[in-house]
Protein backbone atom coordinates (compact mmCIF):
# COMPACT_ATOMS: atom_id res chain seq x y z
CA UNK A 1 0.00 0.00 0.00
CA UNK A 2 1.04 3.43 -0.75
CA UNK A 3 2.33 4.03 2.95
CA UNK A 4 0.19 7.28 3.46
CA UNK A 5 -2.71 5.54 3.47
CA UNK A 6 -2.11 3.72 6.53
CA UNK A 7 -2.48 7.42 8.69
CA UNK A 8 -6.24 7.90 9.69
CA UNK A 9 -7.75 10.91 8.49
CA UNK A 10 -6.52 13.22 10.60
CA UNK A 11 -2.66 13.28 9.94
CA UNK A 12 -3.81 13.08 6.27
CA UNK A 13 -5.55 16.40 6.51
CA UNK A 14 -2.56 17.66 8.64
CA UNK A 15 -0.34 16.28 5.81
CA UNK A 16 -2.21 18.16 3.09
CA UNK A 17 -2.27 21.75 5.30
CA UNK A 18 0.90 21.31 5.82
CA UNK A 19 2.29 20.47 2.15
CA UNK A 20 4.08 17.34 3.82
CA UNK A 21 1.72 15.98 0.49
CA UNK A 22 -0.04 17.34 -2.03
CA UNK A 23 -3.59 16.59 -3.27
CA UNK A 24 -2.66 14.68 -6.59
CA UNK A 25 0.08 12.77 -4.39
CA UNK A 26 -3.04 12.01 -1.77
CA UNK A 27 -5.18 10.75 -5.11
CA UNK A 28 -2.77 8.93 -6.52
CA UNK A 29 -1.97 6.87 -3.56
CA UNK A 30 -5.57 6.41 -3.15
CA UNK A 31 -5.96 5.26 -6.92
CA UNK A 32 -2.88 2.97 -7.06
CA UNK A 33 -4.23 1.66 -3.63
CA UNK A 34 -7.79 0.73 -5.51
CA UNK A 35 -5.54 -1.00 -7.99
CA UNK A 36 -3.89 -3.00 -5.74
CA UNK A 37 -6.80 -4.53 -3.38
CA UNK A 38 -10.42 -3.81 -5.62
CA UNK A 39 -9.73 -6.51 -7.80
CA UNK A 40 -10.77 -8.76 -4.68
CA UNK A 41 -12.78 -6.26 -2.58
CA UNK A 42 -14.96 -5.06 -5.09
CA UNK A 43 -15.93 -2.15 -3.48
CA UNK A 44 -16.40 0.46 -6.59
CA UNK A 45 -18.48 0.37 -9.37
CA UNK A 46 -16.49 3.12 -11.43
CA UNK A 47 -12.93 5.09 -11.11
CA UNK A 48 -12.62 7.87 -13.52
CA UNK A 49 -8.63 7.97 -12.92
CA UNK A 50 -8.79 11.30 -15.70
CA UNK A 51 -11.29 12.95 -13.70
CA UNK A 52 -10.27 12.33 -9.89
CA UNK A 53 -6.56 14.15 -11.15
CA UNK A 54 -7.76 16.76 -12.93
CA UNK A 55 -9.92 17.55 -9.61
CA UNK A 56 -6.76 16.95 -7.69
CA UNK A 57 -4.36 19.31 -10.08
CA UNK A 58 -6.77 22.45 -9.31
CA UNK A 59 -6.61 22.09 -5.61
CA UNK A 60 -3.01 21.55 -5.60
CA UNK A 61 -3.11 24.93 -8.05
CA UNK A 62 -5.39 26.71 -5.72
CA UNK A 63 -3.49 25.96 -2.37
CA UNK A 64 -0.19 27.19 -4.24
CA UNK A 65 -2.11 30.00 -5.10
CA UNK A 66 -2.51 30.30 -1.55
CA UNK A 67 -6.21 29.96 -1.86
CA UNK A 68 -7.51 26.78 -0.70
CA UNK A 69 -11.36 26.57 -0.43
CA UNK A 70 -10.92 24.81 2.84
CA UNK A 71 -9.04 22.84 5.37
CA UNK A 72 -10.43 19.48 2.74
CA UNK A 73 -8.84 20.79 -0.20
CA UNK A 74 -7.69 17.96 -2.42
CA UNK A 75 -9.32 15.45 0.54
CA UNK A 76 -10.91 12.22 -0.97
CA UNK A 77 -14.22 10.89 -0.08
CA UNK A 78 -15.78 7.87 -2.51
CA UNK A 79 -19.55 8.27 -3.14
CA UNK A 80 -22.46 5.20 -2.78
CA UNK A 81 -24.04 4.81 -6.05
CA UNK A 82 -27.05 6.30 -4.59
CA UNK A 83 -26.30 10.05 -4.35
CA UNK A 84 -26.42 11.84 -7.33
CA UNK A 85 -23.47 13.86 -9.48
CA UNK A 86 -23.66 15.62 -12.11
CA UNK A 87 -22.76 13.89 -15.77
CA UNK A 88 -21.95 10.50 -13.71
CA UNK A 89 -23.94 7.16 -13.48
CA UNK A 90 -25.86 6.85 -10.51
CA UNK A 91 -27.27 3.03 -10.60
CA UNK A 92 -28.33 2.34 -6.87
CA UNK A 93 -26.33 -1.24 -7.72
CA UNK A 94 -29.39 -1.46 -10.26
CA UNK A 95 -30.32 -2.84 -13.92
CA UNK A 96 -32.98 -0.88 -14.55
CA UNK A 97 -30.81 2.58 -13.57
CA UNK A 98 -27.64 0.86 -15.24
CA UNK A 99 -26.93 3.70 -17.66
CA UNK A 100 -28.71 6.55 -15.84
CA UNK A 101 -26.37 10.08 -15.66
CA UNK A 102 -27.55 12.46 -13.48
CA UNK A 103 -28.14 16.03 -14.82
CA UNK A 104 -28.08 17.08 -11.43
CA UNK A 105 -25.32 17.89 -7.88
CA UNK A 106 -27.10 16.00 -4.38
CA UNK A 107 -26.23 19.19 -1.96
CA UNK A 108 -24.42 17.19 -0.18
CA UNK A 109 -21.97 16.55 -3.34
CA UNK A 110 -22.31 20.29 -3.90
CA UNK A 111 -21.12 21.02 -0.28
CA UNK A 112 -18.42 18.78 -0.47
CA UNK A 113 -16.99 20.88 -4.09
CA UNK A 114 -17.63 24.02 -2.88
CA UNK A 115 -14.77 22.90 0.08
CA UNK A 116 -12.51 21.05 -2.66
CA UNK A 117 -13.09 17.30 -1.32
CA UNK A 118 -12.23 15.05 -3.98
CA UNK A 119 -14.98 13.08 -4.86
CA UNK A 120 -14.40 8.86 -5.68
CA UNK A 121 -17.65 7.96 -7.19
CA UNK A 122 -19.50 4.94 -7.08
CA UNK A 123 -19.33 2.57 -4.08
CA UNK A 124 -21.37 -0.98 -4.53
CA UNK A 125 -24.37 -1.50 -2.75
CA UNK A 126 -27.44 -3.34 -1.92
CA UNK A 127 -29.81 -2.72 -4.97
CA UNK A 128 -31.48 0.83 -3.76
CA UNK A 129 -29.98 0.54 -0.55
CA UNK A 130 -32.39 -2.78 0.38
CA UNK A 131 -30.22 -5.20 2.38
CA UNK A 132 -27.41 -5.54 5.23
CA UNK A 133 -24.79 -7.66 2.95
CA UNK A 134 -24.32 -5.63 -0.35
CA UNK A 135 -25.15 -8.94 -1.84
CA UNK A 136 -28.04 -7.28 -3.58
CA UNK A 137 -26.41 -5.54 -5.71
CA UNK A 138 -26.82 -6.18 -9.61
CA UNK A 139 -23.42 -5.91 -10.51
CA UNK A 140 -20.91 -7.41 -8.01
CA UNK A 141 -20.77 -8.37 -4.00
CA UNK A 142 -18.40 -6.79 -1.85
CA UNK A 143 -16.41 -8.47 0.04
CA UNK A 144 -15.07 -7.41 3.23
CA UNK A 145 -11.41 -6.80 3.99
CA UNK A 146 -11.07 -8.51 7.20
CA UNK A 147 -11.58 -12.36 5.61
CA UNK A 148 -12.58 -11.85 1.29
CA UNK A 149 -15.30 -14.71 2.55
CA UNK A 150 -17.16 -12.83 4.63
CA UNK A 151 -19.46 -9.79 3.78
CA UNK A 152 -18.71 -6.08 5.00
CA UNK A 153 -22.20 -5.70 6.07
CA UNK A 154 -24.85 -3.44 4.31
CA UNK A 155 -26.58 -1.56 2.19
CA UNK A 156 -23.54 0.89 2.20
CA UNK A 157 -20.83 -2.17 1.59
CA UNK A 158 -18.79 -0.50 -0.99
CA UNK A 159 -18.50 2.85 1.39
CA UNK A 160 -17.59 0.60 4.24
CA UNK A 161 -14.81 -1.47 2.48
CA UNK A 162 -13.06 1.02 0.82
CA UNK A 163 -12.12 2.65 3.62
CA UNK A 164 -11.29 -0.07 5.88
CA UNK A 165 -9.01 -1.47 2.87
CA UNK A 166 -7.51 2.02 3.19
CA UNK A 167 -8.11 2.68 -0.32
CA UNK A 168 -9.92 6.68 0.48
CA UNK A 169 -9.82 7.62 3.97
CA UNK A 170 -13.41 8.98 3.85
CA UNK A 171 -16.93 8.39 2.34
CA UNK A 172 -20.50 9.01 2.10
CA UNK A 173 -23.24 6.31 2.89
CA UNK A 174 -27.41 6.03 3.33
CA UNK A 175 -28.47 4.72 6.46
CA UNK A 176 -32.30 3.86 6.56
CA UNK A 177 -32.36 1.05 8.87
CA UNK A 178 -29.00 0.63 9.85
CA UNK A 179 -26.82 0.88 6.25
CA UNK A 180 -23.92 3.04 7.54
CA UNK A 181 -23.85 2.11 10.73
CA UNK A 182 -23.81 -2.19 10.47
CA UNK A 183 -21.42 -1.93 7.52
CA UNK A 184 -19.06 0.50 9.72
CA UNK A 185 -19.58 -1.75 12.76
CA UNK A 186 -18.55 -5.06 10.18
CA UNK A 187 -15.57 -3.70 8.77
CA UNK A 188 -14.21 -1.92 11.84
CA UNK A 189 -14.32 1.57 11.24
CA UNK A 190 -16.67 4.69 12.54
CA UNK A 191 -20.17 5.28 10.73
CA UNK A 192 -22.65 7.95 11.49
CA UNK A 193 -26.20 8.65 10.91
CA UNK A 194 -27.48 11.69 11.38
CA UNK A 195 -30.58 12.70 12.93
CA UNK A 196 -33.33 12.55 10.69
CA UNK A 197 -33.51 16.04 8.33
CA UNK A 198 -30.29 17.52 9.42
CA UNK A 199 -28.43 16.60 6.31
CA UNK A 200 -30.47 17.50 3.00
CA UNK A 201 -31.94 14.49 1.03
CA UNK A 202 -32.07 15.99 -2.29
CA UNK A 203 -30.23 14.36 -4.81
CA UNK A 204 -30.18 10.72 -2.64
CA UNK A 205 -32.32 8.13 -4.73
CA UNK A 206 -34.81 7.60 -2.34
CA UNK A 207 -35.76 4.49 -0.38
CA UNK A 208 -37.99 5.37 2.69
CA UNK A 209 -38.52 9.14 2.60
CA UNK A 210 -39.13 9.18 6.03
CA UNK A 211 -36.00 7.04 7.53
CA UNK A 212 -33.18 8.12 4.63
CA UNK A 213 -30.38 9.81 5.61
CA UNK A 214 -26.87 10.95 4.21
CA UNK A 215 -24.00 10.20 6.80
CA UNK A 216 -20.11 9.72 7.04
CA UNK A 217 -17.69 6.66 7.34
CA UNK A 218 -14.03 7.28 8.58
CA UNK A 219 -11.18 5.52 9.96
CA UNK A 220 -11.05 8.06 12.69
CA UNK A 221 -13.74 9.88 14.55
CA UNK A 222 -12.64 13.01 13.48
CA UNK A 223 -13.47 12.29 9.81
CA UNK A 224 -17.13 12.15 10.92
CA UNK A 225 -16.73 15.55 12.17
CA UNK A 226 -15.85 16.74 9.69
CA UNK A 227 -17.56 15.27 7.04
CA UNK A 228 -20.90 15.95 8.91
CA UNK A 229 -20.06 19.62 9.31
CA UNK A 230 -19.36 20.14 5.75
CA UNK A 231 -23.18 18.02 4.72
CA UNK A 232 -25.21 19.09 7.54
CA UNK A 233 -27.43 21.90 7.35
CA UNK A 234 -30.43 23.71 6.13
CA UNK A 235 -31.44 22.82 2.75
CA UNK A 236 -34.34 24.81 1.05
CA UNK A 237 -34.59 21.72 -2.08
CA UNK A 238 -35.47 19.38 0.59
CA UNK A 239 -38.78 20.51 2.48
CA UNK A 240 -37.67 17.72 5.26
CA UNK A 241 -34.24 19.60 6.56
CA UNK A 242 -34.64 21.06 9.59
CA UNK A 243 -34.07 25.26 10.07
CA UNK A 244 -30.80 24.83 11.73
CA UNK A 245 -27.32 26.03 11.08
CA UNK A 246 -24.51 23.26 10.26
CA UNK A 247 -23.37 21.09 12.64
CA UNK A 248 -20.16 22.93 14.33
CA UNK A 249 -16.83 21.37 15.54
CA UNK A 250 -16.74 23.33 18.52
CA UNK A 251 -20.27 21.99 19.49
CA UNK A 252 -18.04 17.95 20.48
CA UNK A 253 -18.81 17.96 24.06
CA UNK A 254 -15.99 17.57 25.97
CA UNK A 255 -17.17 14.39 27.65
CA UNK A 256 -16.56 13.38 32.06
CA UNK A 257 -17.25 9.40 32.20
CA UNK A 258 -17.68 10.29 35.77
CA UNK A 259 -21.22 10.17 36.83
CA UNK A 260 -22.04 10.14 32.58
CA UNK A 261 -25.48 8.08 32.92
CA UNK A 262 -25.23 5.20 30.26
CA UNK A 263 -28.22 3.18 28.99
CA UNK A 264 -27.57 -0.61 28.82
CA UNK A 265 -28.99 -3.75 27.22
CA UNK A 266 -29.43 -6.95 28.79
CA UNK A 267 -27.28 -9.55 26.79
CA UNK A 268 -29.45 -12.47 25.45
CA UNK A 269 -28.45 -16.04 23.96
CA UNK A 270 -29.18 -14.30 20.38
CA UNK A 271 -25.99 -12.71 20.51
CA UNK A 272 -22.50 -14.05 19.95
CA UNK A 273 -20.42 -14.65 22.51
CA UNK A 274 -17.34 -12.42 21.66
CA UNK A 275 -19.66 -9.61 21.19
CA UNK A 276 -21.15 -10.26 23.87
CA UNK A 277 -17.49 -10.32 25.95
CA UNK A 278 -16.32 -6.80 24.19
CA UNK A 279 -19.50 -5.26 25.32
CA UNK A 280 -19.05 -6.35 28.58
CA UNK A 281 -15.13 -5.07 28.11
CA UNK A 282 -16.61 -1.76 27.45
CA UNK A 283 -18.87 -1.66 30.30
CA UNK A 284 -16.50 -2.57 33.01
CA UNK A 285 -14.20 0.06 31.88
CA UNK A 286 -16.83 2.83 32.02
CA UNK A 287 -17.52 1.88 35.45
CA UNK A 288 -14.47 1.67 36.51
CA UNK A 289 -14.31 5.53 35.23
CA UNK A 290 -17.14 6.36 37.48
CA UNK A 291 -19.99 6.14 34.52
CA UNK A 292 -23.71 5.08 36.38
CA UNK A 293 -24.90 2.16 33.75
CA UNK A 294 -29.10 1.96 33.75
CA UNK A 295 -30.18 -0.87 32.68
CA UNK A 296 -33.41 -0.20 30.25
CA UNK A 297 -35.94 -2.51 29.45
CA UNK A 298 -36.15 -2.70 25.38
CA UNK A 299 -39.13 -5.58 25.63
CA UNK A 300 -41.07 -3.25 23.20
CA UNK A 301 -38.21 -2.53 20.78
CA UNK A 302 -39.38 -6.51 19.71
CA UNK A 303 -41.37 -5.34 17.36
CA UNK A 304 -39.25 -2.66 15.80
CA UNK A 305 -38.00 -4.87 12.70
CA UNK A 306 -41.49 -5.58 11.81
CA UNK A 307 -42.54 -2.12 11.89
CA UNK A 308 -39.60 -0.85 10.49
CA UNK A 309 -39.88 -3.37 7.47
CA UNK A 310 -43.62 -2.41 7.01
CA UNK A 311 -43.12 0.98 6.64
CA UNK A 312 -40.15 1.01 4.46
CA UNK A 313 -41.72 -1.21 2.11
CA UNK A 314 -44.54 0.80 1.81
CA UNK A 315 -42.48 3.90 1.50
CA UNK A 316 -40.29 1.82 -1.12
CA UNK A 317 -43.49 0.82 -3.06
CA UNK A 318 -44.45 4.24 -3.79
CA UNK A 319 -40.40 5.78 -4.09
CA UNK A 320 -40.18 2.87 -6.48
CA UNK A 321 -43.12 3.73 -8.90
CA UNK A 322 -41.05 6.04 -11.03
CA UNK A 323 -38.91 3.76 -12.22
CA UNK A 324 -40.86 2.65 -15.19
CA UNK A 325 -39.24 2.79 -18.18
CA UNK A 326 -41.07 6.05 -19.41
CA UNK A 327 -40.75 8.64 -16.74
CA UNK A 328 -37.14 6.92 -15.33
CA UNK A 329 -35.20 3.36 -16.19
CA UNK A 330 -34.21 1.34 -18.34
CA UNK A 331 -37.13 0.74 -21.24
CA UNK A 332 -37.87 -2.77 -22.33
CA UNK A 333 -38.31 -2.29 -26.52
CA UNK A 334 -40.65 -3.89 -28.91
CA UNK A 335 -43.51 -4.67 -26.18
CA UNK A 336 -47.12 -4.28 -27.89
CA UNK A 337 -48.95 -1.98 -24.95
CA UNK A 338 -48.12 0.22 -22.40
CA UNK A 339 -48.97 -2.23 -19.50
CA UNK A 340 -46.20 -4.70 -21.21
CA UNK A 341 -43.83 -1.80 -21.41
CA UNK A 342 -44.11 -1.03 -17.85
CA UNK A 343 -44.60 -4.46 -16.51
CA UNK A 344 -41.38 -5.76 -19.01
CA UNK A 345 -38.95 -2.80 -18.02
CA UNK A 346 -39.52 -3.62 -14.15
CA UNK A 347 -39.45 -7.48 -14.32
CA UNK A 348 -36.16 -7.17 -16.01
CA UNK A 349 -34.94 -3.88 -14.49
CA UNK A 350 -35.27 -4.99 -10.63
CA UNK A 351 -33.82 -7.81 -8.94
CA UNK A 352 -35.44 -10.12 -6.34
CA UNK A 353 -35.01 -8.46 -3.03
CA UNK A 354 -36.28 -4.92 -4.71
CA UNK A 355 -39.58 -7.00 -5.80
CA UNK A 356 -40.11 -8.52 -2.59
CA UNK A 357 -40.51 -5.04 -0.93
CA UNK A 358 -42.31 -3.62 -3.54
CA UNK A 359 -44.85 -6.85 -3.20
CA UNK A 360 -45.05 -6.04 0.33
CA UNK A 361 -44.97 -2.33 0.44
CA UNK A 362 -48.38 -2.57 -2.17
CA UNK A 363 -49.87 -5.03 0.00
CA UNK A 364 -49.75 -3.07 3.07
CA UNK A 365 -50.96 -0.07 1.48
CA UNK A 366 -53.97 -1.35 -0.38
CA UNK A 367 -57.48 -1.02 0.68
CA UNK A 368 -58.65 -3.39 3.07
CA UNK A 369 -55.26 -3.72 4.85
CA UNK A 370 -53.63 -0.41 4.88
CA UNK A 371 -55.47 0.25 8.61
CA UNK A 372 -54.38 -3.31 9.27
CA UNK A 373 -50.35 -2.71 8.06
CA UNK A 374 -49.39 0.57 7.69
CA UNK A 375 -51.83 2.20 10.01
CA UNK A 376 -50.81 0.16 12.43
CA UNK A 377 -47.42 0.54 11.90
CA UNK A 378 -47.58 3.98 11.73
CA UNK A 379 -48.77 4.06 15.34
CA UNK A 380 -46.37 1.44 16.79
CA UNK A 381 -43.34 4.19 15.75
CA UNK A 382 -44.73 6.74 17.83
CA UNK A 383 -44.61 4.31 20.59
CA UNK A 384 -41.06 3.19 20.06
CA UNK A 385 -40.19 7.61 19.81
CA UNK A 386 -42.33 8.05 23.14
CA UNK A 387 -40.10 5.08 24.55
CA UNK A 388 -36.59 6.80 23.69
CA UNK A 389 -38.23 9.84 25.15
CA UNK A 390 -38.46 8.08 28.40
CA UNK A 391 -35.11 6.70 28.30
CA UNK A 392 -33.40 9.87 27.54
CA UNK A 393 -34.99 11.46 30.90
CA UNK A 394 -33.18 8.66 32.63
CA UNK A 395 -30.08 8.71 30.75
CA UNK A 396 -27.24 10.45 28.77
CA UNK A 397 -26.25 8.21 25.98
CA UNK A 398 -27.50 4.56 25.17
CA UNK A 399 -24.97 1.70 24.60
CA UNK A 400 -25.74 -1.56 22.20
CA UNK A 401 -23.97 -3.42 20.02
CA UNK A 402 -24.31 -2.53 16.62
CA UNK A 403 -24.88 -6.39 15.58
CA UNK A 404 -25.48 -9.48 17.15
CA UNK A 405 -22.79 -10.98 15.10
CA UNK A 406 -19.61 -9.85 13.39
CA UNK A 407 -19.46 -10.33 9.69
CA UNK A 408 -21.16 -13.54 8.13
CA UNK A 409 -20.03 -15.64 4.97
CA UNK A 410 -21.13 -14.47 1.97
CA UNK A 411 -24.18 -16.50 0.80
CA UNK A 412 -24.88 -17.30 4.07
CA UNK A 413 -28.35 -15.55 4.85
CA UNK A 414 -29.48 -14.73 1.02
CA UNK A 415 -32.38 -17.90 0.93
CA UNK A 416 -33.29 -16.55 4.07
CA UNK A 417 -34.37 -13.01 4.57
CA UNK A 418 -35.47 -13.18 7.90
CA UNK A 419 -32.62 -13.99 8.87
CA UNK A 420 -30.79 -11.10 6.88
CA UNK A 421 -33.60 -8.88 8.54
CA UNK A 422 -32.55 -10.11 11.80
CA UNK A 423 -28.82 -8.52 11.20
CA UNK A 424 -30.88 -5.09 11.59
CA UNK A 425 -32.20 -5.72 15.55
CA UNK A 426 -30.97 -2.65 16.85
CA UNK A 427 -30.52 -0.13 14.42
CA UNK A 428 -34.03 0.20 12.82
CA UNK A 429 -35.41 1.35 15.78
CA UNK A 430 -33.17 4.54 15.99
CA UNK A 431 -34.67 5.35 12.40
CA UNK A 432 -37.98 4.98 13.15
CA UNK A 433 -37.01 7.79 15.91
CA UNK A 434 -34.95 9.89 14.01
CA UNK A 435 -32.19 9.92 16.39
CA UNK A 436 -28.54 10.24 15.71
CA UNK A 437 -26.26 6.98 16.31
CA UNK A 438 -22.72 6.27 15.52
CA UNK A 439 -21.21 2.72 15.61
CA UNK A 440 -17.35 2.65 16.98
CA UNK A 441 -15.06 0.51 16.83
CA UNK A 442 -15.45 -2.10 20.58
CA UNK A 443 -12.98 -4.33 19.77
CA UNK A 444 -12.02 -7.94 17.47
CA UNK A 445 -13.63 -11.81 17.68
CA UNK A 446 -11.30 -14.77 18.02
CA UNK A 447 -11.58 -14.90 14.20
CA UNK A 448 -10.18 -11.57 14.11
CA UNK A 449 -13.36 -9.67 12.77
CA UNK A 450 -14.46 -6.45 14.19
CA UNK A 451 -17.36 -5.65 16.40
CA UNK A 452 -18.72 -2.40 16.70
CA UNK A 453 -20.75 -0.39 19.76
CA UNK A 454 -23.74 1.62 18.45
CA UNK A 455 -24.10 4.74 20.80
CA UNK A 456 -27.49 6.27 20.60
CA UNK A 457 -28.06 9.95 21.51
CA UNK A 458 -31.32 12.48 21.67
CA UNK A 459 -31.95 14.36 18.90
CA UNK A 460 -29.65 16.98 17.47
CA UNK A 461 -26.86 15.61 20.03
CA UNK A 462 -24.27 14.54 17.77
CA UNK A 463 -21.91 16.72 19.54
CA UNK A 464 -22.02 13.94 22.28
CA UNK A 465 -21.83 10.96 20.32
CA UNK A 466 -18.66 12.59 19.06
CA UNK A 467 -17.39 13.90 22.71
CA UNK A 468 -18.34 10.47 24.37
CA UNK A 469 -16.44 8.09 20.99
CA UNK A 470 -13.18 10.60 21.74
CA UNK A 471 -13.16 9.16 25.18
CA UNK A 472 -14.05 5.09 24.25
CA UNK A 473 -11.11 5.66 22.18
CA UNK A 474 -8.94 5.91 24.95
CA UNK A 475 -10.33 2.73 26.63
CA UNK A 476 -8.36 -0.86 26.55
CA UNK A 477 -9.21 -3.09 23.37
CA UNK A 478 -11.39 -1.49 21.31
CA UNK A 479 -8.87 0.19 18.76
CA UNK A 480 -9.01 -2.38 15.53
CA UNK A 481 -5.66 -2.13 13.32
CA UNK A 482 -7.11 -2.34 9.66
CA UNK A 483 -6.07 -4.71 7.33
CA UNK A 484 -2.90 -3.65 5.49
CA UNK A 485 -2.55 -7.41 3.32
CA UNK A 486 -5.78 -7.94 1.45
CA UNK A 487 -6.40 -11.59 0.96
N1 LIG B 1 -30.94 -3.58 6.08
C1 LIG B 1 -32.02 -2.65 6.10
C2 LIG B 1 -32.90 -2.86 4.90
O1 LIG B 1 -32.64 -3.73 4.17
C3 LIG B 1 -31.50 -1.25 6.14
C4 LIG B 1 -31.02 -0.76 4.83
C5 LIG B 1 -30.62 0.67 4.85
O2 LIG B 1 -30.38 1.24 5.92
N2 LIG B 1 -30.59 1.25 3.67
O3 LIG B 1 -33.85 -2.18 4.68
Amino acid sequence: MKEILKNPYAELKSSLNSGKISATELAQACIDRIKEVDGSVKAFLSLDEKRILNAAAESDQRRKAGKPLSEFDGMPVAIKDNICIQDTITSCSSKILENYKSPFNATVVERLLKKGFILFPRTNMDEFAMGSSTENSAFQVTRNPFDLERIPGGSSGGSAAAVAASMVPLALGSDTGGSIRQPASLCGIYGLKPTYGTVSRYGLVAYASSLDQIGPFSKDIQGCIDLYSVISGKDENDSTSVNRPSFSATAVSATDLKGIKIGIIKMTSEIEPDVTKAYENVLNQLKERGAILVELDFSKFSLAIPIYYIIATAECSSNLSRFDGIRYGSRKDNTGKLEDLYVESRTEGFGPEVKRRILLGTFSLSAGYYDAYYGTAQKARVLIRKEYESFFSKVDLILQPTSPTTAFKVGEKTKDPIQMYKADIWTTSVNLAGLPAISVPMGIDTKGLPIGLQITAPSFEEGKLFGFSQELSKLEGLNILLPEKIG
